[in-house]
């Protein structure tokens, strides 16, 4: 049997409370074989070329998140080990029977490709709402994923691209660009005063894109003196610097509020995302946006949350918008059109300031180690390994 590496979690080998990390461990080739498995027949075998490494990937390098999901998806698999990872870019080298009729997608094609594997059945499925459909996986959450050489995917959730447009090592990383474009989607920017919590990969994108799509005051918000720093670099008018909340506090930050009333002449942001996650984000969130604003909550976090005072939600007529995923296709289309301009510059600057020109934060696969990568993630925002 042919083995291939993979980055892996084992829920018999490593311990969930005392392990962390990824392990490097033999799997097998992936193949399709359409007599075992109909589904092979609208799947392909991709050879990967580029993978991200996600915020989720941290949580579950530190073993905070998506615990059950990991575990009662492989139960039900009968498996005990999961290939981790969901960004990627690859070339496809193998296509089930089904796969080119349906899909148009060949042997040869450069690709990546969406993390949500839709059921295509239920209610939202079928009125074209993907990113909420009851039934999804995660790829390298509840199915295999993409940290290993080779991976078997669903023809279905791949994206081609085109090298002349995008750099392979941006699309390895248009799953989260495609998160970034969706928060923006919700509301429209146009001259609007936006406040960005957390500034990770994610929140860095959604710098670039509230700038493109006309915001007229961008401020950036988080803890991290670097990733502010870059937030600036990328177009953030102003940057304020908060200190890490009390685990217990159930006040918004006062501080931060004072800022941001000083940057918007006492009103408040039309628009706040919130991109960092922690109950004390969401607390900062609404009070600094003003009565009438909006609210987009995209960081995530197991657990019960608290909101004291919670009829000012109303009472200031807040809207707030949950936001998962990618609209599949329509975020991906917008993501492909606003890379490729290369008058806007977003492209250059995720590669110059977020990727650093690929200097320490593109890893070979071959490379890989649990304190090498640790190291590194401590000092990027955004690493990928490289096959
Ligand atoms: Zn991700
Ligand atoms: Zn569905």
């Amino acid at each position: 049997m042919n083995v291939i590496n993979a980055l892996t979690f084992d829920r018999q080998k490593d311990d969930w409370e005392t392990s962390t990390g990824f392990i490097k461990r033999e799997t097998p080739m992936p193949m399709l074989d359409e007599q075992a498995d109909p589904r092979d027949a609208i799947s392909v075998i991709v050879e990967v070329r580029y993978v991200g490494v996600c915020g989720t990937d941290r949580g579950i390098w530190h073993r905070q998140v998506f615990r059950d999901l990991i575990s009662k998806s492989m139960e039900q698999e009968g498996k005990t080990q999961r290939i981790l990872g969901h960004e990627f870019m690859g070339k496809v080298i193998q296509v089930g029977s089904q796969v080119e009729n349906i899909y148009g997608i060949q042997a040869g094609n450069d690709v990546s490709g969406d993390s949500h594997v839709t059921c295509g059945k239920c209610f939202q499925c079928r009125v074209g709402e993907e990113e909420v459909c009851l039934d999804q996986k995660i790829l390298g959450i509840s199915l295999d994923g993409i940290f290993a050489s080779y991976a078997k995917l669903p023809a279905k959730n791949l994206w081609q691209v085109d090298q002349e447009r995008i750099r392979p090592e941006i699309a390895a990383i248009l799953d989260p660009f495609g998160n970034a474009i969706h928060c923006c989607s919700k509301v429209d920017l146009k001259g609007k005063r936006v406040a960005i919590l957390g500034c990770g990969p994610i929140g860095l994108f959604t710098v670039l894109l509230t700038r493109a799509f006309g915001a007229s005051k961008i401020i950036a918000v988080d803890v991290a003196e670097q990733n502010l720093r870059m937030a600036k670099e990328l177009g953030a008018h102003e940057t304020i610097h908060i200190q890490k909340p009390a685990q217990a506090s159930l006040s918004a930050d006062s501080e931060l509020l004072a800022h941001i009333q000083k940057l918007t002449h006492n009103k408040g942001v039309d628009v706040a995302f919130e991109m960092a996650g922690p109950n004390s984000s969401v607390l900062n969130a609404l009070e600094i946006t003003r009565s009438g604003g909006h609210i987009i909550l995209f960081g995530l976090r197991d657990g019960d949350f608290q909101i004291p005072r919670f009829k000012n939600i109303v009472v200031k007529g807040l809207t707030l918008h949950g936001v998962i995923g990618r609209q599949i296709f329509q975020t991906w289309q917008t993501s492909q059109r606003m890379l490729s301009d290369k008058t806007n510059g977003i492209q250059e600057k995720i590669w110059r300031v977020i990727l650093k020109e690929g200097k320490d934060t593109i890893i070979p696969f071959d490379h890989y180690t649990k304190e090498l990568m640790e190291q590194k993630m401590t000092q990027h925002p955004k690493i990928i390994l490289k096959f």
